[in-house]
């Protein structure tokens, strides 16, 4: 499908409570936003609190809050992901009936130990040991999807991303039989995600190029389980002055509300943006009314490109 042909955008923002908004994930959550509200669309908001372990409680309400203050007023109910598990287990149900997807009884260890385990864009790729069958004697711990389904040319995956351009990848030699369904029992983010876009009738995916190399993953389970391939922009991620990507690991502060107009028109920057220096006086909302009648992709592609 190309962008002419879609009928309606909708668009998604999609947090993980794992803490409190900082400048990174305002990054992600302006991006959809503009873009969306550029193109008359929908903006949504999704809590990705599927791995519990890593949430902190409140963060949610936190982040939720901080929007609203900035102005990132969302459409329709907030998703949580932690409500959805039947939906997730209805899609895994789907993939085993076709194959697709296979339980797997390795440890961690044995597929670090093994002689055919290779390096891949996230660390090591799993060696299929448990493709055809798990072996006798061991009892399955998770569940991956098989990404060399006979009969099926599933192994490149290639899409046009809507700043970086043409994306390929080989999807068994790169990211190899990924994980859908942990061995603790949570489903993975990569198989809530596909669900969840498709629930939400999600048309457009804005966020941080960090997951550039999880969405050949996303499109290949899309085309399994029957949902349409979505339009994909990743956005330049921001990086704290020891070169690292901010994140709750790297203690990135969270965003002050009180300083929102100067972040808000800093993120504008950070995207390639052009705003009047004396928008920075006006309210959240005038900044973002701007923003959004000058959105202008073209310009976050020149950003990258400058490698800013
Ligand atoms: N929950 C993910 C994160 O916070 C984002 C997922 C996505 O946008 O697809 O990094």
């Amino acid at each position: 499908m190309t962008s002419t042909q879609v009928q309606e955008y909708r668009g998604r923002f999609a947090p993980s409570p794992t803490g409190p908004l900082h400048f990174g994930s305002l990054i992600a959550a302006l991006g959809s936003f503009l873009d969306a509200k550029h193109h008359q669309g929908a903006w949504l908001v999704r809590i990705e609190d599927l791995d519990t372990p890593r949430c902190i409680p409140g963060a949610a309400d936190a982040i939720l809050r901080t929007l609203e203050e900035y102005g990132l007023h969302w459409d329709e109910s907030v998703m949580f992901q932690s409500n959805r598990n039947s939906a997730y287990e209805d899609a895994l149900i789907q993939l085993t009936s076709k194959a697709a997807a296979y339980p797997c009884a390795c440890t961690r260890k044995e597929i670090s130990d093994s002689a055919l385990t290779g390096m891949g864009i996230d660390g090591p790729v799993y060696p299929g040991t448990c493709r055809n069958g798990i072996p006798a004697g061991k009892t399955a711990r998770a569940w991956r999807a098989n990404t060399d389904l006979p009969g099926t040319q599933t192994q490149r995956i290639e899409f046009e991303d809507l700043v970086l351009g043409k994306q390929s990848q080989d999807l068994e030699k790169e990211s190899g039989d990924f994980i859908l369904k942990r061995a603790d029992g949570l489903f993975a983010y990569q198989l809530a995600v596909v669900v969840d876009d498709a629930s939400q009738g999600i048309t457009h995916v804005v966020r941080g190029a960090d997951l550039l190399a999880s969405t050949p993953r996303q499109i290949y389970l899309q085309q399994q389980l029957g949902f349409p391939t979505l339009l994909y922009l990743h956005l330049p991620v921001a990086k704290n002055p020891a070169g690292e990507k901010l994140s709750k690991q790297t203690l990135a502060p969270a965003i002050d509300v009180s300083r929102s107009p100067l972040l808000l028109m800093e993120a504008l920057v950070f995207l390639g943006q052009t705003p009047p220096k004396d928008l920075a006086t006006y309210p959240n909302e005038d900044i973002l009314n701007w923003a959004i009648t000058n959105w202008d992709r073209e310009a976050i592609t020149n950003q990258l490109a400058t490698g800013n």
